[in-house]
């Protein structure tokens, strides 16, 4: 595949042809190239090398996908997976957008985050964990899981996982986890938050054990491993009216005429960044206050229990905040539910519990046959 030499059938002779990339690592490997027929073809040559050694290039495993445009995928899904990294474009503004060397604006984000796959098995691993220590002492719960925190959270360090809010949001997953893990213990919540979380440097919610404050065993944190794959592309990201100039704050914004006192004293507490993205607020962002634990799951109405998100995080949590709502409320009404049918006789008919009074009794079925 020369570049203007000679002419091929996918490109003419005098023009430039740009070869395609190829990234292997053991037995995975992505093509990447602008033309999808030069992707397509080098599939068909890749399966005939393959076979020519006996191997295969199996179809569920093999994706041809378009790195920004779902309708241009295969499967109807941007961007692809590799090593555990989901790798993928998004559309974006001239001020966010990433550029080319030249310093075009392409109108796009690259950004690389934790595959949904490699999130998943590690939320599961860390339930592994706590359950595993149901009932062992805080100690030997943290120390098994901060290793698997501080290994995971590493792994991703170079990439974007901050940035889309995939280390928070694995906090958060981890928080709600350690609740019922220290619910279970103490009978309720708050005697359970009273007896394993602890306030150290001004971070009020460190899961720490409570022998003596200066070398308290504490547990690690997926947000603290946090930084992004390209650090060019956030540099207005990070440059923020509010980035914790604590002049200008208590000079001005806490006096600020159209920012409520609240808000104020949020922003300041938290250095002008949202705590779910882990980016710089800015002065045309929609700013919510958010209580850390929902008032559903009897979260207080105190600072330490607030705090201020962007508008389309606070969106975000609260979607995983009302799974763990529902989740409670599901539970209650399945009590209510089976205390309901044991006052009566009923019996399974169709996969639905029927009253004997009222259904068919089993006698009245012809012998084998089921009522449809
Ligand atoms: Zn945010």
């Amino acid at each position: 595949m020369s570049g203007t030499g000679k002419e091929t059938w996918f490109h003419k002779k005098g023009t430039h042809f740009n070869p395609p990339n190829i990234i292997r690592y053991a037995d995975d490997f992505v093509i990447l190239h602008e033309n999808k027929a030069v992707v397509q073809r080098c599939r068909e040559i890749i399966s005939e090398w393959l076979a020519g050694i006996g191997l295969e290039l199996k179809p569920e495993k093999t994706r041809l996908t378009h790195t920004f445009n779902p309708e241009l995928s295969e499967d109807g899904k941007a961007g692809f997976d590799f090593l555990g990294h989901h790798i993928q474009q998004h559309p974006a503004g001239k001020y966010r957008s990433n550029t080319n060397p030249q310093g075009t604006i392409l109108g796009f984000n690259t950004l690389i985050t934790p595959s949904a796959k490699a999130s998943k098995v590690h939320t599961e691993e860390l339930g592994r964990i706590i359950t595993k220590h149901r009932s062992s002492p805080q100690a030997a719960l943290i120390k098994d899981l901060n290793p698997i925190i501080r290994g995971w959270s590493s792994f991703y360090s170079n990439s974007d996982a901050q940035g889309v809010g995939e280390l928070s949001k694995q906090d958060y997953l981890l928080y709600l986890k350690l609740r019922r893990w220290a619910k279970r213990r103490c009978g309720n919540s708050k005697d359970g938050h009273v007896k394993y979380w602890d306030s150290i440097n001004g971070n009020n919610w460190v899961f720490a054990t409570r022998e003596g404050k200066a070398n308290s065993f504490r547990l690690l944190s997926h947000s603290g491993y946090g930084s992004s794959s390209t650090s060019y592309v956030k540099v207005k990201g990070d440059k923020s009216p509010y980035d914790g100039d604590l002049i200008y704050w208590s000079s001005r914004l806490g006096t600020h005429p159209q920012m409520p006192n609240r808000k104020a004293k949020l922003l300041k507490q938290q250095k002008g960044r949202c705590p779910w993205c882990g980016l710089s607020f800015q002065d045309w962002d929609v700013l919510e206050v958010d209580h850390i634990i929902p008032k559903a799951l009897s979260g207080l109405d105190e600072y330490k229990n607030l705090q201020l998100l962007h508008r389309h995080c606070h969106d975000e949590k609260t979607a995983l905040d009302l799974k763990e709502v529902r989740k409670k409320d599901h539970t209650k009404f399945q009590e209510l539910l089976s205390r309901f049918w044991e006052k009566f006789n009923w019996e399974w008919v169709n996969d639905i519990p029927n009253f004997i009074s009222r259904a068919v009794r089993k006698s009245d079925m012809t012998n084998g046959q089921h009522i449809e």
